[in-house]
């Protein structure tokens, strides 16, 4: 392993919850595509925002009220930097990914979807960027297309460009596969989508933790992720979206904090963001959110791409070598997402058995049963790797699918 590296690696140390043991041995922790594990620093501000910051954001004028508004528009500031977004109006503070592609669907949907229309999605969609359309598309009148894959299992660039028309009002598309790991040539689907007109969504939830990411550089009009997956805690998100869209945009929840007249004939609402956060946000996550985002400066983000393209470079041929093991990867750039099938194993029954050995993998369709359905294939076990995790770690995985699979099979 290059010097550089191990810096990375010697990280580990900042992540309390990986001293534990499960089942009695050292927890090794492979999920980080369900959930990453917390940083102390983390931690501490998600303690300290409750402590010392615990007033309402937006409202009072008391010292602590103040503090806490404070806060959070710094990290409004912070993910603006993250996402290279030309305004911090254009972040907006939501529970998570799932819920930032559901404004949009919603907001939009209104707006702008009706009968005759179409929204193309892909067949690598999580559940949280496939549902929310369909069911749009049920209600509008308007037709979902699901843009399909090259044997390769990358996005086949050429069908969905045969799949654009005038009627194409939005392309949902995800940036990075939960499945694959496969990272998806956005901006060229953004150029794509761009030349009939259409807008375009990118579901950002797996390759904001391991890549650098400019929206302005990828030409999207949407863009969304979610903390909990990036060193920070649960219950924040983000969703990015172009000023000029979101200024027209209607919201998608009213109450308190999002307007700017209220009478009883009609009331006037705030411009974005605000226009898009009715009511209390969770104000101890977005700072403990900011804290994440530190954090990963610091590390670097791009030392991090780094140490985990190594990673995936050692942990591919170490997974292939393991018998009646078989990958699902796709061709080209991939993020440190590994799912693989063992011939005549239940993938649940496999995660059960790592999960014995101290191993925490994923186990199941990852939510998204259309890709598994477009691969012929009843779900998978699935690694997914960070920074932090070692080679000693990988072994120990390679040994206990091993050691199993000659029990289970
Ligand atoms: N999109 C992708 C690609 C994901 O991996 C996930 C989480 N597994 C989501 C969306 C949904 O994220 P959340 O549950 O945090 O809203």
């Amino acid at each position: 392993m290059p010097q550089g590296q191990q810096r990375l690696q010697a990280r580990r140390a900042d992540f309390p919850a990986l001293r534990q043991t499960v089942h009695g041995r050292p927890l090794i922790y492979l999920d980080h595509a369900s959930t990453s594990q917390k940083p102390q620093v983390v931690l501490d501000r998600l303690l300290s925002a409750y402590v010392e910051r615990c007033g309402n954001v937006h409202r009072a004028v008391h010292w602590l009220s103040q503090a806490a508004t404070h806060d959070v528009e710094a990290v409004r500031d912070k993910v603006r930097g993250l996402l290279g977004a030309p305004s911090r109006d254009e972040v907006i503070f939501t529970r998570g990914t799932t819920e930032s592609v559901n404004l949009v669907a919603h907001s939009l949907g209104e707006q702008r979807i009706g009968p005759g229309d179409e929204v193309i999605v892909t067949t690598l969609e999580h559940h949280s960027n496939f549902v929310p359309w369909q069911v749009l598309c049920q209600t509008r009148g308007a037709r979902l297309i699901v843009a399909p894959l090259l044997p390769t299992g990358q996005l086949d660039l050429d069908a969905l460009g045969r799949l654009l028309s005038p009627r194409t009002k939005l392309v949902a598309c995800t940036h990075a596969s939960n499945v694959t790991g496969t990272v998806v040539d956005v901006r060229a689907v953004c150029r794509l989508a761009q030349q009939v007109g259409a807008l375009t969504l990118i579901d950002g939830a797996q390759a904001v933790p391991h890549l650098p990411v400019d929206v302005q550089a990828l030409g999207c009009d949407f863009y969304c992720f979610s903390g909990h997956k990036l060193l920070g805690p649960w219950g924040v998100g983000v969703l990015w979206g172009r000023s000029e869209l979101l200024a027209t945009m209607p919201p998608c929840q009213t109450g308190g904090g999002m307007v700017s007249t209220v009478r009883a004939e009609m009331t006037e609402f705030q411009p974005p963001p605000q226009r898009f956060e009715a009511g209390t946000p969770a104000v101890a996550e977005i700072i403990a959110l900011g804290a994440a985002i530190d954090y990963l400066h610091e590390v670097g983000i791009e030392a991090i791409a780094q140490q985990e393209a190594w990673l995936l470079a050692e942990t591919l041929p170490r997974l292939r070598a393991v018998d009646g093991l078989r990958l699902l990867v796709a061709e080209g750039p991939q993020v440190p997402v590994i799912s693989f099938v063992m011939d005549g194993v239940h993938p649940h029954d496999l995660g059960t058995a790592l999960d014995l050995e101290g191993i925490a993998v994923r186990a199941g369709l990852h939510c998204a049963e259309p890709l598994f359905s477009a691969l012929g294939v009843h779900g998978s076990v699935r690694a997914s790797l960070s920074f932090y995790n070692t080679i000693e770690e990988v072994d120990a995985l390679c040994a206990a699918i091993r050691q199993v699979s000659k029990l289970l099979r």
